[in-house]
């Protein structure tokens, strides 16, 4: 079991009498640090990044000096505006349909569970935000297998249930296969269910595995389903032209979103929803009581109508920095220095015995394990899962693991604002050090 290590450092009651900053600052350094997982380092290899830089940092302390709400136009006009302007220009900057209008939320996932629900209120003509359900709605959603968890997440909340998630098979790539989709699509409407929504995966989380965008926009304009694009990390990727490709055929699509909070150099949190028509998402989620309607509600954006939260952050401030700060150009230089550090990796990986490469390292994650096929699978993931631990606990580099067809393997994402060549070299290092340690027989 777990032993709390932090809180019991922590009095078990709030004290009476206001401290000192300096007391409040040294228990901070000395309490709250060593306990922190440090994702601003260079050696960060984790999960998907949570990057800061200079001028997101900066745009989020002027905003917490300023504390405006930014619900609606009259709260705080500016930052509405900026928040149009940032989204157009990241819109324009990534590839998507001119046409399409976006949002700031502050996470993916309540960008998806938005989506979803609009989704959901589109199709029933806004009843169940009305009436609650009948009981007879038995709508289906459709992703990928490697979906991500928030898209559950968003089906028990939208009431529509996790069991109503319907995983399509992929194919070697790990990538949705259209056919499929469009069987169980049909399938399903002989069955008496209502085919939904289909989110597709611009970069799985798994192994960033991109779904054919085009195809399935194809199937859900045929079949009359909305289409949510999830690319929360692999969408900072469309800021380069030779990613965009990807994107061919989104222009029918529904809704698109990425996270500007993992890759693109801005604090979480912030991540922007782009839609077709946003007038389904307003009518989804405005209703405006007499005390916050303004002469100006037909003329302007109130973003509080864009989604589920009434208080908003000024967070427009942090894009409009570090894309000022950056340039676009300076943002695709520091996307392509990571890209390119991930093929180095991979080609250091793919020259060392008996390490293999289990995915296509589409962006900058690599999938890969230490594979002895003379063990047993069981044997082979206890092996990787206790050599990444060794590796974690050194404290030197970190890294988080995934399963790709039962087999245990160390994602390492090389993205990190600062990380260089010299920090993925010493990982390696790292990585074969131990690996080397474990395969020593015990004496
Ligand atoms: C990270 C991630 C999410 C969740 O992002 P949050 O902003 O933390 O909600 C959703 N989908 C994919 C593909 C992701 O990589």
């Amino acid at each position: 079991m777990y032993q709390r290590q932090y809180s019991t450092k922590i009095p078990d009651h709030a004290p009476e009498k206001g401290e000192s900053f300096d007391q409040i600052f040294e228990d901070f350094k000395e309490i709250i640090l060593p306990g922190m997982t440090h994702w601003q380092h260079p050696a960060f290899f984790g999960y998907f990044p949570a990057n800061n830089s200079e001028p997101s940092i900066l745009a989020e302390m002027l905003m917490s000096t300023l504390g405006a709400q930014c619900m609606s136009w009259l709260t705080s006009p500016a930052a509405t505006e900026l928040e149009e302007r940032v989204c157009d220009w990241l819109r324009d900057a990534k590839g998507i349909d001119k046409s399409w209008k976006g949002v700031i939320q502050d996470t993916a996932s309540t960008a998806t569970l938005s989506a979803i629900i609009t989704a959901r209120e589109k199709a029933t003509q806004y009843q169940i935000n009305e009436k609650g359900f009948t009981g007879k709605e038995k709508f289906r959603v459709y992703s990928s297998a490697h979906v991500h968890s928030s898209i559950d997440k968003a089906l028990k909340i939208a009431g529509i249930g996790a069991q109503n998630l319907v995983r399509i098979p992929v194919d070697e790539n790990f990538a949705m296969i259209p056919d499929a989709l469009e069987k169980a699509i049909l399938n399903d409407q002989k069955a008496g269910f209502y085919p939904l929504c289909v989110v597709s995966a611009l970069g799985t989380t798994s192994s960033t595995a991109v779904d054919p965008i085009g195809q399935i926009t194809q199937i859900t304009k045929k079949y009359g389903l909305w289409h949510h694009i999830d690319a929360a990390f692999a969408g900072t990727a469309m800021l380069l032209p030779e990613f965009q490709h990807l994107l061919s055929g989104h222009q029918d699509a529904d809704s698109y979103v990425f996270n500007p909070h993992k890759w693109m150099f801005t604090n979480f949190d912030c991540s922007v929803l782009f839609l077709r028509e946003p007038q389904f998402l307003i009518n989804t989620f405005s209703l405006t009581p007499e005390y916050l309607k303004t002469q100006l509600d037909d003329s302007v954006n109130n973003y509080r109508d864009w989604g589920i939260q009434l208080g908003r952050r000024f967070r427009a401030l942090k894009l409009w920095f570090v894309i000022r700060s950056y340039g676009l150009e300076g943002i695709r230089e520091k996307l392509r220095n990571h890209l390119q550090l991930a093929q180095l990796a991979k080609s250091w990986i793919e020259k060392e015995k008996n390490l293999e490469i289990l995915a296509p390292v589409n962006f900058n994650t690599i999938c890969f394990r230490h594979g002895d096929t003379s063990i047993s699978l069981e044997k082979q993931n206890q092996f990787n899962e206790a050599w990444m631990a060794r590796v974690n606990a050194t404290g030197k580099a970190f890294f988080t693991h995934t399963k790709l067809d039962g087999k245990f393997v160390i994602r390492w994402v090389i993205g990190q604002t600062d990380v260089e060549e010299k920090h993925i070299r010493n990982a390696l290092s790292l990585l074969l050090e131990e690996r080397k340690k474990l395969l020593e027989p015990i004496n």
